[in-house]
């Protein structure tokens, strides 16, 4: 019997597992599908290249993707301890304060989180007025800096952009290097930030390879789940709450297969309909990005990762290619008319990507790759089947509404002006997979054969105000008690930037609730205050 269930260890569930289990009268459960982290490549930075389609992947696709010449999406997914923070590409974002204060829920603006980004942070930058130090998670620079990356901004600034040297700081334009969640040249995962610190506190139990099927209900309230390892069943009971933290995908997927969700869904796949609730597994909205690749003969991309002095540098000084997160520079940037905050975000890799990463690259290049920030597009997640291990079915619909496809067009053309500056003239000096610029419709056709998503999903069990959102601003599960989700996907539209900085907060946030308090003291009252005042991004 424990106090609270956890479903999922991945950003989210790694830091309630840590926050919940500070009071040691709590007892708490983290129920986990995958494997624990111990693959080398998880923690070594560039080693996640290699952690596509292993154990560690849910390994979904998308359903045909129309815009998108109907093809199948990969959308990776972690699954071990950590989630998907231990496989992602560790940039550091929290977005813009738009995004909070557009979501328009009470409690959940840029104001009330900004306290919640400085609690979970420890910036080596230390203590300002935009950072936190001394809190769990690990952001640090990017070690590799790679001189094709740097060349980037430089173009960035040749092409007119601003140079930003902190994309968490006042503004948010501009290009430069990210700020990675490392600490000493190797991955902070939330498990490594949240979990594992907390691991030996006798009231907190973490199981790996344990899938979690549904959730068992005494009517209205949940009680517990049912699981299952190495196709032994277990049911687990939860004297207060279970607490679904299976990330955009596998959340609304646990709340059908539970009988929650759009009734004539369920009643197709035979579930028994407990709660009719139209909204779960909607709304999905994720980052569609595009790109662009060159080969060079300039030999400086992190191909020098097979050089034997790469590993022997990593090894004595961790630092050099191995450290690199791949998209070490970007930058954002506004495309559409009249755009209030960025629209469109870079990632850039000095790397020559080929079979959208699945392949070892064979010469030096470069990747650069536009991403639409603020989509109108949304997608859903259904179920396959009643079966819990079946896939679930995947639709991110990217530029069915709206003008997504217009300001995807913008922003692949911004990427080809970026490209053509002095500066990455030497390492865009051969074309690999670049569009034809020369029209629209040209540059819709490459845009449709390279788009992937940013694995940015979130949405699917948005919280609201309003009856038909499936969480309420507690993040409890509407018409239900006792059961909450708490991860990317109750967060109502996708921030301007990556998502896993946002999900620990959310995180952090939904612990002061679930602990009844729901306010936080934050490290640095008055920098959050300041920065909370802060002038407009
Ligand atoms: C390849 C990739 C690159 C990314 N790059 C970045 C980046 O550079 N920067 C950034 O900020 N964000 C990035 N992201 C996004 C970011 O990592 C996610 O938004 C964030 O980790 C989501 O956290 P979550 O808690 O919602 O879900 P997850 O971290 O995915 O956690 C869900 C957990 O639940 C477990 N689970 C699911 N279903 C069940 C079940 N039925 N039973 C038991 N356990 C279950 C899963 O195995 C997983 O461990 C990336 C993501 C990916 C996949």
């Amino acid at each position: 019997m424990f106090d609270y269930v956890i479903v999922g260890a991945g950003s989210a569930g790694c830091v309630l597992a840590n926050r919940l289990s500070e009071d040691p009268d709590v007892r708490v459960l983290l129920l986990e599908a995958g494997p624990p982290d111990t693959l080398e490549n998880i923690h070594v930075p560039l080693g996640y290249l290699q952690l596509a389609r292993t154990e560690v992947d849910w390994d979904y696709n998308s359903a045909p993707e129309p815009e998108c010449g109907g093809r199948r999406i990969p959308l990776p997914r972690g699954k071990v301890l950590g989630g998907s923070s231990s496989i992602n590409a560790m940039v550091y974002i929290r977005g813009n304060r738009r995004d909070y204060d557009e979501w328009g829920v009470a409690g959940w603006s840029w104001a009330d989180l900004m306290p919640y980004f400085l609690k979970a942070e420890d910036n080596e930058r230390g203590a300002s007025e935009w950072h936190g130090a001394g809190g769990p998670l690990p952001v640090s620079e990017g070690r590799s800096q790679n001189l094709i990356a740097r060349a980037f901004v430089d173009a960035g600034e040749q092409a007119g952009l601003a140079r930003n040297d902190d994309f968490n700081g006042d503004q948010q334009d501009g290009v430069g290097m990210y700020q990675v969640t490392q600490r000493g040249g190797m991955r902070a995962s939330a498990a490594v930030a949240y979990l594992h610190p907390a691991m030996e506190r006798p009231n907190l139990t973490v199981l790996p390879y344990m899938h979690v099927q549904r959730v068992l209900m005494d009517g209205t309230r949940a009680i517990g789940v049912r699981a299952s390892q190495l196709g032994q069943e277990q049911d687990f009971n939860a004297e207060r709450e279970v607490i679904l933290c299976g990330g955009s995908y596998n959340s609304p997927q646990l709340l059908m297969l539970s009988g929650i969700g759009p009734a004539e869904h369920l009643t197709m796949r035979e579930i028994e309909v407990l709660l009719d609730q139209p909204a779960v597994g909607e709304n999905l909205s994720d980052h569609a990005a595009a790109y662009a690749v060159w080969t060079t003969p300039e030999p400086q991309s992190l191909l020098l990762a097979l050089e034997p002095e790469a590993l022997e540098e990593f090894e004595t000084s961790q630092t050099g290619p191995f450290t690199s997160n791949l998209a070490e520079a970007g930058g954002f940037a506004r495309v559409g008319a009249e755009a209030p905050a960025p629209d469109v975000q870079f990632h850039v890799a000095p790397v020559h990507i080929v079979d959208e990463g699945m392949s070892d690259p064979q010469a030096h290049g470069i990747w650069v790759s536009p991403c639409l920030l603020t989509p109108n597009s949304r997608g859903t997640v259904r179920l396959a089947s009643s079966d819990p291990t079946a896939k679930p079915i995947v639709h991110n619909a990217f530029y069915s509404q709206g003008d997504d496809m217009q300001r995807m067009i913008a922003g692949m053309r911004l990427t080809m002006d970026i490209c053509a500056q002095p500066a990455l003239r030497p390492y865009c000096a051969e074309p690999f997979t670049t569009p034809d610029g020369s029209s629209d419709e040209a540059l819709r056709a490459h845009i449709a054969t390279t788009t992937y998503a940013v694995y940015h999903p979130v949405g699917t069990c948005r919280m609201g105000e309003d009856a038909g959102a499936v969480v309420d601003d507690q993040l409890r599960v509407n018409g239900t008690e006792g059961l909450r989700v708490v991860d990317a996907s109750v967060i109502p539209t996708v921030p301007r930037g990556n998502t896993n900085a946002p999900t620990i907060a959310v995180a952090e946030r939904a612990a002061d609730l679930i602990r009844g308090g729901g306010q936080t003291a934050p490290p640095a009252e008055s920098a959050a205050a300041a920065a909370v005042a802060g002038a407009e991004r």
